[in-house]
């Protein structure tokens, strides 16, 4: 049985190192090549799975061998699949360029997750009954995240919305079906039109949110950790210091393991907000991107040790 739910995103990242971006026209040799399961959704599922949250996954992958690696990744870590739907459209892709500064020019092809539909969410009834929370992003239409938020909402589980990639704005009738909102920095600031170079410009935006029916506003701050926003109060938690090596899905770890710690009943925010940054932590102290999610062991030690 299934505590959380994550509706979104599956993609496969082919990511190439080039000395530099080739031109318009050019043909130019690449140094590497890797190819790594990602997508939003599939990250924060696979998370949750590594985490040892009893997950479903639901979404999209087409009938190609891209969508055969994603579901073996997510299988790999305890995700129930069996909603992922294969369609007859490729499976989503993200193309990254990466040249010899660090620069990088990526092409997203969305495929299967552009077919996720409110009629796939309508089957989800049972599924969602039986589970505590749903975890959304925004790598599908907007129209069937509004429609998964809006069931859950009527069956009583808690809602996170994870608003990215970076949306200009998003309908106050989906902010106020959302109990966590969980934006970084830049996110924030798109969201509100408002300033969030520092942490109290950052309170002042989500509490525009708030304001907007939000229940709680969690601002991902990276080295800084997180800072936790509700009409009540705001909690600044810092992450343990590790040396950052790859802050990929480091947001959707954190994502996944505060939505693990409300499924499993934890009442304190502090508490939470300092196990999904133990986690998210780890995730950017190693290479990778699903690679990088710790086990729940590994965060548990870190956090014993702080
Ligand atoms: P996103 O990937 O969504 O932009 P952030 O960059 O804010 O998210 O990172 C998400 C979380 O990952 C942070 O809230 C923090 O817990 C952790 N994190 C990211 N970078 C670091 C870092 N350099 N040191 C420690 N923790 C980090």
């Amino acid at each position: 049985m299934c505590k959380a739910v994550v509706v979104g995103s599956l993609n496969l990242d082919t990511s190439i190192t080039l000395e530099r971006m080739p031109q318009p026209g050019e043909t130019i040799a690449a140094q590497g090549i890797s190819l790594n399961p990602g997508g939003k959704g599939a990250n924060q599922a696979f998370a949750l799975g590594r985490l040892g949250c009893p997950v479903a996954m639901v979404g999209a992958v087409g009938r190609d061998a891209a969508g055969d690696t994603l579901l073996e990744s997510l299988q790999a870590a305890g995700v129930d699949c069996s909603c992922v739907a294969r369609r007859e459209v490729p499976t989503g892709q993200a193309f990254i360029t990466v040249d010899s500064a660090g620069e990088n020019a990526i092409i997203i092809l969305a495929g299967a997750n552009s077919t996720v539909s409110p009629a796939d969410v309508e089957k989800l009834r049972p599924l969602l009954a039986q589970a505590d929370c749903l975890v959304l992003q925004l790598e599908i239409p907007l129209e069937t995240v509004a429609s998964a938020a809006k069931l859950a909402r009527s069956l009583g589980k808690v809602v996170i919305l994870d608003p990215a990639p970076a949306p200009g704005s998003l309908p106050g009738e989906l902010l106020a079906l959302c109990d966590y909102l969980k934006p970084n920095e830049t996110e924030l600031a798109l969201l509100t039109g408002l300033p969030t170079a520092t942490v109290e410009q950052c309170e002042t935006a989500a509490r525009q949110l708030l304001a907007q029916g939000v229940g709680t506003v969690l601002v991902s701050l990276g080295a800084k950790g997180a800072l936790a926003v509700t009409p009540q109060e705001a909690l600044l938690v810092a992450p343990p210091q590790v040396k950052a090596v790859d802050t990929t899905s480091a947001g959707d770890c954190f994502t996944a393991a505060f939505a693990l710690r409300l499924v499993e009943g934890e009442t304190s925010l502090q508490a939470a907000l300092e196990f999904a940054n133990t986690a998210a932590a780890l995730t950017a102290s190693r290479p990778g991107a699903q690679a990088s999610i710790p086990a729940r062991d590994e965060v548990e030690a870190l956090l014993a040790a702080r």
